[in-house]
């Protein structure tokens, strides 16, 4: 069953980790350090869900081609560094509450209205500590 999205709890603002880097090519972090993007953490700027895909601030991949530009006036040309969109499947949401990396289960939370219907929202939860993460806008 499907309807072209991906699945993701993943959700714009959150604050997330890498979890595997993308192999295709060299990743940095924004401070200008190298760094292999597993581990580093970084806010969700936004989510493609038809893709599975996501932009994270500051989680850099610096494209390297082969063929760099030989013109000194132009060292830059052939080399890509942007904020790229990470495949979701690579992402792990950071729990505001334990700072753990953590999957994150669903618990349905049921409200009772005053007109009698029940009114169910769910709510995400970290399943280490069993905190509610709230979506953010
Ligand atoms: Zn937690």
């Amino acid at each position: 069953m499907t309807n072209g999205k991906v699945k993701t709890r993943i959700r714009k603002n959150d604050i997330v980790q890498v979890i595997a880097g993308s192999g295709s090519g060299k990743i940095s972090i924004k401070d200008g350090e190298d760094a292999k993007a597993r581990g580093t953490r970084g806010k969700v700027i936004s989510v493609d869900r038809e893709k599975g895909r996501a932009i994270v601030q500051g989680v850099k991949m610096v494209f390297k081609h082969q063929r760099a530009s030989q013109d000194p006036s132009r060292p830059n040309l052939g080399r890509i560094e942007k904020e790229s969109p990470i495949d979701v499947s690579n992402l792990l949401l950071v729990c505001p509450k334990c700072d753990e990396a953590t999957r994150i289960g669903i618990r349905t939370e049921k409200h009772e209205r005053e007109n009698g219907k029940v009114k169910a929202s769910r709510v995400r939860v970290c399943k280490k500590c069993g905190a509610d993460v709230p979506e953010r806008s």
